[in-house]
């Protein structure tokens, strides 16, 4: 697929990132987008994926692909 990123070094789907933010299993996720800011831990490329981690709830995950760092907006 072509949605999926290189993220710390391994291929992740839409699915896989969000849950690599949300630290469990998510329910859906959407594409992967490039996000507008650099990483505030290492400068690198922040990636963001809107998802869904329970049926009535949808966030967006921002994740560096360099390092652990990921953030959450609810
Ligand atoms: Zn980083």
């Amino acid at each position: 697929m072509a949605d999926n990123r290189v993220v710390e070094g391994r291929m992740v789907t839409p699915k896989k990132l969000a849950e690599l933010v949300e630290g469990e299993r998510v329910m859906d996720a959407e594409g992967i987008e490039d996000a507008d800011h650099d990483c505030p831990e290492c400068g690198g490329d922040v990636v963001s994926v809107g998802y869904m981690p329970s049926v009535t709830a949808f966030v967006t995950g921002y994740k560096c692909q360099e390092c652990s760092w990921s953030e959450r907006d609810d």
